[in-house]
């Protein structure tokens, strides 16, 4: 399915955590293991993608460097601005593909929206990355170089002395990340290495429609929140809107849920597309609360983003209001989530980089 994404024959830099990198470095360029230290905080501690610049590293480790390893997986070629501080950033690979990443400003942080495939394959019914079908797996390298990318463009529009402005990175771009679960938790040990951008755990979190065995591991392995697309509150109506829920259903979603180790006081959140007439009554809240009666819960209630062609539609403000009020009734906390970049298709469920005629081609 993968077609690869690397440059021929080099190694994606980005993608390789400390350990490896040294293995590279000392292994097939015969350096010294500090010279990968050195290397590896230039590249993600201050997010340098030239060469030139690392002056501390030797010129003739540079060359080798040069001619062995890329450090550049992803380009920007398209940046779009919402009229609500929100940019979208497109991504070209080196095999041409097309990716996007949203940055969020807010009072209190910096938020990137990080996707982890080229399309999805979870084909929700109401979400546009569906209709894409899955193109391949972003690799480890390219899941990082968004994160490096946003930051540095950041930190110039922003003139900010820093070289990571982001604080808080959310894996809800396109794509399954647990369909991509090795490359992601390769590009989380990255992320959240002190030698590098030392991400705290409590500052990602990871959405997924509910792949029960990856949340085991999820919870296993690493130590980031975790978050589900529930959007719906019953297995005939979660099946229609979701075909996941055919494999796993809501019974089985809410079992891993109940197992996943929570660190001290957090909750697992559940997002909550309302569609108008399918998921949004007051039967559906009432149904919500039974579920999530025994799980430490957080409910996001998302206004859904209306594309073309989908045949949903957004549930009024109102209705919004009186689905929240019923949850918190019941006790479960829930939020009406602003929506954010919808001007610029920026949105949730509305990543298909379909702004243009050249992307469509690409695709
Ligand atoms: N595949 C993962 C990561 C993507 S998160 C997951 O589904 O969790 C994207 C979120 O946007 C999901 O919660 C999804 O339910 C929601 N979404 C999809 N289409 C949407 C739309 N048109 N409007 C609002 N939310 C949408």
């Amino acid at each position: 399915m993968s077609a690869s994404a690397s440059v021929v024959g080099k190694a994606e830099l980005l993608g390789l955590t400390l350990e490896a990198l040294t293995a590279f470095v000392v292994d097939d360029l015969g350096e010294r293991p500090f010279r990968a230290r050195q290397l590896y905080r230039w590249v993600h501690q201050r997010g340098e993608t030239e060469l030139e610049r690392m002056t501390d590293l030797p010129a003739a480790f540079r060359g080798r460097l040069r001619e062995r390893a890329d450090l550049t997986p992803l380009r920007v070629d398209l940046e779009q601005r919402s009229i609500d501080g929100t940019v979208k950033y497109r991504f070209r690979t080196h095999d041409d593909r097309l990716i996007e990443s949203v940055y969020m400003p807010s009072a209190d942080r910096r938020t990137l929206c990080v996707s982890t495939q080229v399309g999805c394959a979870m084909a929700c019914r109401f979400c546009m990355t569906g209709t894409l079908g899955l193109l391949r797996n972003l690799t480890a390298a390219e899941i990082v170089a968004q994160v490096h990318e946003v930051n540095r463009r950041v930190a110039l529009d922003e003139a900010l002395p820093i070289s990571r402005p982001l604080s808080n990175l959310v894996f809800m771009g396109m794509g399954e990340p647990l369909h991509n679960f090795e490359n992601l938790k390769t590009a989380l040990t990255i992320l959240q290495s002190e030698e590098g951008p030392n991400f705290s755990h409590r500052h990602i979190t990871v959405s997924t429609v509910g792949l029960v065995p990856m949340i085991e591991r999820l919870g296993a392995e690493t130590d980031v929140k975790l978050a589900i697309s529930l959007n719906a509150s019953h297995d005939a109506q979660r099946s229609e809107l979701m075909p996941i829920n055919r494999k796993w259903n809501i019974a089985a979603l809410i079992d891993a849920c109940q197992r996943f180790p929570l660190r001290q006081g957090r909750r697992i959140t559940f997002e909550y597309v309302l569609l108008q007439g399918v998921n949004d009554t007051d039967a559906d809240a009432r149904r919500l609360v039974e579920l999530l009666r025994d799980v430490p819960a957080k409910v996001n209630l998302i206004p859904y983003n209306e594309n073309p062609g989908l045949g949903f539609q957004s549930t009024t403000e109102g209705r919004a209001e009186t689905f929240r009020d019923i949850l918190a009734k019941g006790h479960v906390a829930a939020f009406i989530r602003a929506n954010r970049g919808r001007d610029i298709a920026a949105a949730c469920g509305q990543l298909a980089n379909l702004q243009g005629g050249e992307a469509r081609q690409t695709l």
